[in-house]
């Protein structure tokens, strides 16, 4: 790694503390967990006791409270290992920093020691079977019912759908107020009339739990309130720009995995009376792999700099995305291609990771939404 980054003392304890537990207990298994399609729940927990399941709950309510630079190094870390598990954590983690950050006393003396020892999964509920880029267009209706709520409609392609225990679910209360009328709502899993949907088959990926939620007249209370009207949208179209660099540092994780195993694998691989690694054309290929994982680095970096030191970084964050899930599936396959066919078996690290870089270019906004963002900031005032 050319490029690095300044960390605290402590900071790099828990990347050192990420980088061997992906070695001990993620790399080993995350073969395993896409072969049976399982939800490592008690990976999660073995995280969880290493300091993993709160880094960015500030050190007051129980967390870690390191910055959104050292969250990166974390990820890129156990994504490494698994890209899957790592965004199940990503996800986790940004719901119990939210909750830190916006709930009442209430919500989080329920809720908050249980996410950061990870008893019980958060998931973030926005997306619907017929919305996920237009997210105003919530069709969820929570609708007022005496002193609180009753919520219908259905939720989909939610992350760890399968086996979260603690749900924030995005709701209408009021259509004509459009965006503004969008509340957050945070209850547990088992309340009555929540039915979980899934977990999906897809392409790949599956240690994620992927599904839905449907909703049959559950009934919401005051004391279920994470965010108001107006505060809701703003605050999840707030966090984003996080969860976008978070998905170029998971991008960083898997394609530096992948380089690793192909210099090894060529390194060793005659052909020719000669090795593999001695033709250029190949050298070539993995220089090029070199070149976008740096740059991913650099831009995934800079967008957390940028946020760590209070600045805008929607367009820093939209560019991260953007580059490093297209450099991501790029280079996977360059990285299969050097193996020949061997690095298109599934076991190998580049061919499990590919499926789940094109994940990457779904999850916290498409590439075309990046693209909408980033054009938006190139013409705002022209
Ligand atoms: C693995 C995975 C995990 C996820 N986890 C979560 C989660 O935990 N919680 C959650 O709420 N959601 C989650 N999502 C959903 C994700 O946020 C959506 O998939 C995403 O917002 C895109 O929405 P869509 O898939 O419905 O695509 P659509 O919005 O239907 O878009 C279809 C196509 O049209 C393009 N498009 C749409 N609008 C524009 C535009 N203005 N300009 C140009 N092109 C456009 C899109 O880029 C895309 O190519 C997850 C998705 C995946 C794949």
């Amino acid at each position: 790694m050319c490029f690095d980054v300044s960390l605290t003392v402590q900071e790099q304890e828990l990347v050192d503390i990420a980088q061997d537990f992906t070695a001990a207990e993620i790399t080993p298994n995350a073969g395993d967990w896409e072969h049976d399609r399982t939800y490592p729940r008690d990976t999660q927990m073995a995280a969880a006791a290493r300091g993993l399941g709160g880094v960015l709950v500030p050190k007051a309510d129980g967390g870690q409270g390191v910055s959104y630079t050292a969250a990166c190094r974390i990820f890129e870390e156990l994504a490494n290992g698994c890209m899957a598990f790592t965004f199940s954590m990503v996800v986790h983690n940004n719901f119990a920093m939210s909750l830190a950050a916006n709930g009442s006393a209430l919500l989080k003396d329920k809720f908050l020691a249980d996410l950061i020892a990870c008893r019980r999964i958060g998931a973030f509920l926005l997306t619907e079977p017929g919305m996920g880029s237009d997210a105003q267009a919530v069709a969820c209706m929570a609708r007022p019912d005496n002193d609180g709520w009753v919520l219908d409609g259905e939720k989909a392609w939610i992350s760890s759908a399968s086996h979260a225990g603690v749900l924030s679910i995005y709701a209408q209360t009021d259509p004509s107020k459009g965006w503004r009328g969008i509340m957050c709502f945070m209850i547990e899993a088992e309340r009555e009339g929540v039915h979980r949907v899934g977990p999906y088959a897809m392409a790949g990926g599956h240690a994620l739990g992927t599904g839905g939620f449907r909703f049959e007249g559950v009934r919401l209370t005051r004391d279920d309130v994470l965010l108001e009207q107006e505060a809701a949208f703003k605050g999840a179209m707030g966090g984003i720009d996080s969860a976008r660099f978070f998905v170029g540092a998971m991008c960083t994780g898997m394609v530096s995995a992948a380089l690793e195993r192909s210099l090894e694998y060529v390194a060793a691989r005659p052909a020719f009376g000669q090795k593999v690694a001695d033709f250029q054309g190949i050298q070539w290929m993995l220089a090029d792999v070199a070149t976008d994982l740096e740059a991913m680095r650099l831009l995934t970096y800079s967008a957390a700099d940028t946020w760590d030191r209070g600045g805008n970084a929607s367009m820093a964050a939209a560019h991260a995305k953007k580059f490093a899930t297209r450099a991501a599936l790029t280079r996977l396959t360059d990285c299969m291609q050097v193996m020949g066919a061997n690095g298109f078996m599934i076991d190998e690290v580049a061919a499990r990771h590919f499926a789940s870089a094109k994940m990457c270019q779904f999850m916290d906004g498409t590439t075309e939404i990046q693209n909408v963002v980033i054009s938006r900031g190139l013409l705002r005032n022209r």
